[in-house]
C-alpha cells in the first residue's frame, strides 16, 4: 500500500460519508474521531450516530452504537487522518479495508519535524516495535468492544499474559490465581514468575465460592494482582467478576480476567469492575484458526505500564497478523451468535443422551455456574465439555468416529474442533496428575464451529453409536 494518499474529495462522497471526512481538527472531526478512540461513554456513541447521519431530524433516533457496528467500524473510518495536517504517516486512505502498513520505521521531514515529535507537538509511529498504524487500528477496535480506554495488542495470548504479569506484580509482590487458569499461564506463574524477585503466588479453588480468595486477601496485605480465566478451560467454571473486584479493590489488588472463552461479545469484564481484560485473539476474535495474536485492555495508565514492558520484551505482532484479526473481528458478532446457539442446543441434547454421563456448559440450567453466567454474560460461547459413559478407549473411538470436527487443540474458529484432554494434554501423565487437574479419561472438549447445527448433531449421534 502507498504510505500515504491524499484525503478524498468530500463532494464525491455520499452525504453520510461526507460528514465523516471533516476538515482535520474541526469540532465535528474531533467529535467523530472521538468515538473510534475510546467510546467509553454512550454520549460519544450518540454523537457518532448523530454526526454520521448529518441530518438534524435524525438526531432523535441517535442511539448507542452496538457491538455489531463497533466490530465493523471502530478504529477504522478515520484511522490516521487526524495526523495528516501535521505530516503524519498514518493509514490515510479512502479504501474501505484498513491497509497493512508493512514499513518498520517512520521517517521525519526534517530535524525540526523530529523535534516536534520529541516534544509531543506532532504524532508519529516512529518505530515498528513501539507501534504501527495497522496495529493501532486493531487496538482501537478492541478498546471499543471492551469499553476500555486503551489496548495493547501482542504477538500471542501468552505474550499478553506474561507481559501483563511482569509489569504489574512487583519484585517481592504476591499474585493470586486459580487452580483452573489456562495451563501455560499457571506454569508460568508457578515455575517462572515465582523464581523472579521472590514473587509469591497463591492458587485458590473456584469451587468454594471465593472463600479462599477472601481468606488470602484478609491474611495478606501484599496481593498486587488477582488473575483468572472466566469461563475456565476445559471445565467452563465462571468467576463472579463483580464480587471478586469488590473483594480485591478493598485491599488495593488489581483484577485481571482472561476472557478468551467468552469473547468480547459474550462478556465485558471491565464493565463488571475488572481492571484488565485479556484475550488470546487467535480464538473468537480472529476466528479462523489462521492468525496468532493476543491483547490486553484497561485504563490508559495501566496499559501504559504494560506497554513499557512490551517495548523491552518485544513481543510484537506483525502488521499482517493484525490485519487478519481486524478482518476476523468484523464478523465476530455473527460468528459468536452461531457458536452460542449451536453449543447451547447441543449441550441440551447431550445432557439427555443415554451415553452421556455429564455435560459442562454454563448455559445449562443444571450447571452450578448457570445463575452467575446468566447474570454476567450475554451468551455462553461455543465450547462444551462432556463426559461419556465410556473408558479411555471408548472415548477415543467416539472422537475417531466423528467426521466433521478436526481432532485439534484451540477453539473459537469457524471449524469445529474436538479433543480428549486425557490424550491431547495429559498423555503419559500419571493418574494422580490427571486427577489433580480434574481430567477424566472420558472427558471430551468440543469447540463448536459455525457449521450447520443439524450436520454436527447427526455426526455426534452417529459417533456415539460407535462407542
Ligand atoms: C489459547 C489460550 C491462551 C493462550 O494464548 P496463545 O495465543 O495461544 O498464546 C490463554 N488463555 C486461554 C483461555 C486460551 O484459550
Amino acid at each position: 500500500m502507498a504510505p500515504s494518499s491524499k484525503l478524498v474529495k468530500t463532494n464525491s462522497l455520499p452525504s453520510h460519508q461526507r460528514s465523516l471526512v471533516q476538515p482535520l481538527g474541526s469540532p465535528r472531526h474531533k467529535r467523530v474521531s472521538a468515538l473510534f478512540r475510546a467510546p467509553e461513554s454512550s454520549l460519544l456513541q450518540e454523537e457518532f450516530v448523530t454526526a454520521a447521519s448529518g441530518e438534524a431530524h435524525h438526531q432523535a433516533r441517535a442511539r448507542r452504537a452496538s457491538d455489531e457496528t463497533l466490530a465493523v467500524h471502530a478504529g477504522e473510518k478515520l484511522a490516521g487522518k487526524k495526523d495528516a495536517d501535521v505530516g503524519g504517516t498514518g493509514t490515510e486512505t479512502d479504501s474501505t479495508a484498513t491497509p497493512i502498513v508493512s514499513g518498520t520505521t517512520h521517517w521525519f521531514k526534517s530535524s525540526e519535524d523530529l523535534i516536534a515529535f520529541k516534544e509531543g507537538r506532532r504524532h508519529s509511529f516512529e518505530y515498528g516495535r513501539y507501534s504501527n498504524p495497522t496495529v493501532k487500528v486493531l487496538e482501537e477496535k478492541i478498546s471499543a468492544l471492551e469499553r476500555a480506554e486503551a489496548t495493547l495488542v501482542t504477538s500471542s495470548g501468552m505474550n499478553a499474559i506474561t507481559t501483563t504479569l511482569l509489569a504489574l506484580v512487583p519484585p517481592g509482590g504476591h499474585i493470586v490465581t486459580t487452580t483452573d487458569c489456562y495451563s501455560e499461564a499457571r506454569v508460568f506463574i508457578r515455575d517462572r514468575l515465582s523464581m523472579m524477585g521472590a514473587i509469591r503466588s497463591t492458587f485458590v479453588d473456584l469451587d468454594d465460592g471465593m472463600k479462599s480468595l477472601k481468606a488470602v486477601l484478609d491474611e495478606n496485605d501484599d496481593v498486587a494482582l488477582f488473575y483468572t480465566d472466566s469461563p475456565t478451560n476445559p471445565m467452563l467454571k465462571c468467576v463472579d467478576i463483580r464480587h471478586v473486584a469488590e473483594l480485591c479493590h478493598r485491599k488495593g489488588a488489581l483484577v485481571c480476567i482472561d476472557s478468551t472463552m467468552a469473547s468480547p461479545i459474550n462478556q465485558k469484564p471491565l464493565t463488571l469492575g475488572a481492571d484488565l481484560v485479556l484475550h488470546s485473539a487467535i480464538k473468537y476474535m480472529a476466528g479462523h484458526h489462521d492468525a496468532i495474536a493476543g491483547c490486553v485492555s484497561g485504563s490508559e495508565a495501566l496499559i501504559t505500564r504494560i506497554r513499557a514492558w512490551h517495548h523491552h520484551l518485544g513481543g510484537v505482532i506483525s502488521p499482517s497478523a493484525a490485519y487478519m484479526v481486524i478482518r476476523g473481528l468484523k464478523t465476530m458478532a455473527l460468528r459468536v451468535e452461531a457458536h452460542n446457539s449451536t453449543a447451547l442446543r447441543m449441550a441440551r441434547m447431550l445432557e439427555r443422551h443415554p451415553k452421556i454421563e455429564r455435560v459442562h456448559y454454563p448455559g445449562l440450567e443444571s450447571s452450578p455456574w448457570h445463575e452467575l453466567a446468566r447474570t454476567r454474560m450475554s451468551g455462553y460461547g461455543g465450547v462444551v465439555s462432556f463426559e461419556l459413559k465410556a473408558d479411555l478407549r471408548g472415548t477415543m473411538r467416539f472422537v475417531d468416529a466423528l467426521e466433521i470436527p478436526f481432532i485439534a487443540t484451540s477453539l473459537g474458529g469457524c471449524e469445529s474442533l474436538v479433543q480428549q484432554p486425557a490424550v491431547m494434554s495429559f498423555w503419559g501423565h500419571s493418574e494422580e496428575d490427571k486427577a489433580k487437574n480434574g481430567i477424566k479419561d472420558n472427558l471430551v472438549r468440543f469447540s463448536f464451529g459455525i457449521e450447520k447445527f443439524e450436520d454436527l448433531r447427526d455426526d455426534i449421534l452417529q459417533a456415539l453409536n460407535k462407542i
